[in-house]
């Protein structure tokens, strides 16, 4: 997807701060960080959505999770605790419509969200 600020990063043509890299996944520093680690990680895929997820899809689900988990010990919130957050659509505050998963951790987390 051309217009896809996240599809530019894996293509490239914008350059963000990487922290992961493999053939399915990338995984980056959220530019506005919600907490002291805050990572995004992307399928390299397009999908836009939770919504448009298939059952082809579980795999790759599943390492953004496993590549969280690790992420996690390496950031050094692993023990302390740490969220993932993936929103789905404008009522959860999805802003970038390519699927991704936040890595939020680094301070006490309130529930519910906001
Ligand atoms: P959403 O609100 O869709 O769940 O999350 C989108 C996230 O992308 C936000 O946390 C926002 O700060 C982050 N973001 C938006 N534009 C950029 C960018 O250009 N670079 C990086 N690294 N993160 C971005
Ligand atoms: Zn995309």
């Amino acid at each position: 997807m051309t217009d896809c600020l996240f599809c530019k990063m894996v293509s490239g043509d914008i350059a963000p701060d990487t922290v992961y890299e493999d053939d399915d996944i990338l995984a980056f520093r959220d530019i506005n960080p919600q907490a002291p680690t805050h990572i995004l990680l992307i399928p390299k895929r397009h999908i836009a959505s939770l919504n448009e997820m298939s059952t082809e899809d579980v795999i790759l689900i599943g390492k953004l999770s496993l590549t969280a988990k690790a992420l996690a010990e390496q950031e050094g919130i692993a023990e302390p605790g740490y969220r993932t957050v993936m929103n789905c659509n404008a009522e959860a505050g999805q802003t970038v419509f390519h699927i991704h998963m936040h890595l939020l951790g680094g301070r006490p987390m309130g529930w519910p969200p906001g």
